[in-house]
C-alpha cells in the first residue's frame, strides 16, 4: 500500500535491521524499542488487522513469529517474552499494517504483564457477558 511505512520497509525504501525473513513474513528490530531486542513481525501482504488475514496467511504469520522469537532467544537469551499486537487505534495501533510485537523480558527489567494494559472490566458480570456466547 502506497504510504504504508511497513510496506515501504518491505519494498526496501526504508532500511531495517532484519531478525528473520521468509517468503511470507519479515521480522525486524523496532526503532523505538521498549526492551532489548524488541522486534516487529509483519506479513508481506498489506493487511490492517488480524481479521484481514486468511487462515493460510495466519499460519505462516504465526510460524514467522515463532522463528523470530527463536532468533531473539538465541542471540539475546531473554528470560521470557510478551508477544502481542495492538488492534485499531483504541488499542494503540499506530501503523495500519498488522504487526506482532515481540518484547523480550529479562529478570528485574521492571516491566509488567499483559494484565497491566487495562483494568476496566465494565459494569456487567462475567455471567452476564457469558450469555452473549451461548
Ligand atoms: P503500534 O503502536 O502501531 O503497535 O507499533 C508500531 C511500532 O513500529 C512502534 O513500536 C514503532 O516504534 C515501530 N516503528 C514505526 N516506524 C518504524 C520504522 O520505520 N522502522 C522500525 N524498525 N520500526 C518502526
Ligand atoms: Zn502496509
Amino acid at each position: 500500500m502506497e504510504d504504508c511505512i511497513f510496506c515501504k520497509i518491505l519494498k526496501g525504501e526504508i532500511p531495517n535491521h532484519t531478525v528473520y525473513e521468509d517468503k511470507n513474513v519479515l521480522a525486524f528490530l523496532d526503532i523505538y524499542p521498549h526492551a532489548k531486542g524488541h522486534t516487529i513481525v509483519i506479513p508481506k501482504v498489506h493487511a490492517e488487522t488480524y481479521f484481514d488475514l486468511n487462515e493460510e496467511l495466519l499460519t505462516s504469520f504465526s510460524n514467522g513469529v515463532k522463528r523470530a522469537m527463536e532468533n531473539v532467544q538465541n542471540k539475546l537469551q531473554p528470560d521470557g517474552f510478551n508477544v502481542g499486537w495492538n488492534q485499531n487505534k483504541v488499542a494503540g495501533q499506530v501503523v495500519p499494517h498488522l504487526h506482532m510485537h515481540i518484547i523480550p523480558r529479562y529478570e528485574g527489567d521492571g516491566g509488567g504483564s499483559i494484565h497491566s494494559i487495562i483494568k476496566n472490566p465494565g459494569e456487567k458480570t462475567v455471567d452476564e457477558i457469558s450469555k452473549l456466547f451461548e
